[in-house]
């Protein structure tokens, strides 16, 4: 069986763990932490990146600091995971869902203005697969109209956009370290704050509404509840394992794209003779082979290459149901014109087994069953 993911693992995380366990300090903040929130804001160059338990929770604290009020809206794309969305419905947001791309399934950034009301406070692009979105006609959109942009860049650690980091060019970006994701540290994600105004107001909430982080750095002698605040900061354990994975993170990037690499180019006669669509990569932007998806000619032939893929032992996935077709979606938020895309582009999309350390053999072994699948469909 080929699995669709396997978690990353690079070989230090062990002992980097017993090194947490051995100094004695095995709550949020200790070397581990330090050393990972350095390395994203040296790399990056953001003012200030903070781990945080999930790249749900460093949402909530982008909502929480943008000072989202019941009955704001926000604007999303509906094609997203759930976590963009939840993060403003729980400040009692209305969510407006605009049209995405259908070549990249990003937020359609042709769409935005039509959307903007007198009640809107934010946009959250989602970088889709690692691939940034238009995060230059975005920003301008939002400074003219005097909103906030919280990427959603769960999917894009080490990758850019015009050369900048995806998460550092909007005023929040969010970072995810779930065990799907590039870089792991099993749950955990960062929250990157680029407007120096927002960072202690950053630290007190994530630190249950102390100046803790203060009293840390050694900046007052006795540290107090000054705000409300709650705790998003992960223990040094999974810090631990992030840092051996952000040491090779080079390693990691390179390994898989040269499966996303492989895929892209044994799949171009399938795309040449019109079976399947390859992912489009625009050419401002370097993606971070977080993912590899092909688009089938509809639903239906999705359903029937998932089982064919099955029986052949490759275990494929595809997501998301758009949120505004959920339940929650639509208790909680508004299409914002025509769905063109959104739909019909998520029914035939499928993702292909990548991860770390995946093997020759069997990447080229689904190449070959797609090839056997497309010749006898
Ligand atoms: C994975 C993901 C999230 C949530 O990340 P967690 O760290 O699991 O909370 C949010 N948004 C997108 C687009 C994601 O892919």
């Amino acid at each position: 069986m080929i699995d669709f993911n396997i978690p990353p693992y690079t070989g230090k995380e062990l002992t980097y763990i017993k090194k947490a366990v051995e100094s004695g300090k095995i709550c949020g903040d200790g070397i581990f932490t330090k050393k990972c929130s350095e390395w994203i804001e040296q790399r990056y160059g953001t003012a200030k990146a903070l781990l945080t338990t999930s790249c749900t929770h460093a949402l909530e604290m982008a909502a929480h600091l943008a000072e989202i009020k019941p009955g704001d809206e926000v604007i999303l794309p509906s094609y997203t995971f759930v976590s963009s969305a939840d993060a403003f419905v729980l400040r009692g947001a209305k969510l407006v869902f605009v049209d995405i791309h259908p070549e990249t399934m990003n937020i359609d950034e042709r769409l935005l203005e039509e959307a903007i009301t007198e009640k809107t406070k934010a946009i959250v692009p989602v970088h889709y697969a690692g691939v940034g979105c238009e995060m230059e006609t975005i920003m301008k959109i939002a400074k003219k109209h005097h909103l906030l942009v919280i990427e959603d860049a769960a999917q894009g650690v080490e990758a850019f956009y015009k050369g900048k980091a995806l998460g550092t060019i909007g005023d929040f970006g969010c970072y995810s370290f779930h065990e799907t994701k590039n870089y792991s540290m099993g749950e955990g994600g960062a929250i990157l704050v680029q407007r120096p105004e927002y960072i202690e107001k950053a630290e007190i909430l994530r630190e249950k509404g102390t100046n803790r982080s203060k009293f840390f750095r050694g900046e007052i002698d006795k540290y107090t509840w000054v705000d409300f605040g709650s705790s998003y900061l992960p223990s040094e354990l999974n810090a631990a394992y992030l840092w051996a994975q952000l040491e090779c993170s080079e390693q990691i990037l390179n390994d898989r794209m040269t499966t996303w690499n492989f895929y892209h180019e044994s799949l171009l006669d399938l795309e040449k003779k019109g079976d399947l669509v390859r992912p489009y990569i625009p050419p401002d932007v370097t993606h971070n082979a977080h993912m590899y998806y092909i688009k089938t000619k509809n639903l239906d032939e999705r359903t029937r290459l998932i089982s064919f893929l099955k029986e052949k032992g490759i275990h494929c996935v595809f997501h998301y149901i758009p949120l505004h077709s959920s339940e929650a979606g639509k208790r909680f938020g508004r299409f914002c014109g025509e769905d063109r895309y959104t739909t019909r582009e998520s029914e035939r999309l499928l993702r292909l087994p990548l991860y770390y350390g995946m093997k020759d053999t069997d990447r080229q072994y689904v190449t070959e069953m797609l090839h056997e699948f497309y010749r006898t469909k």
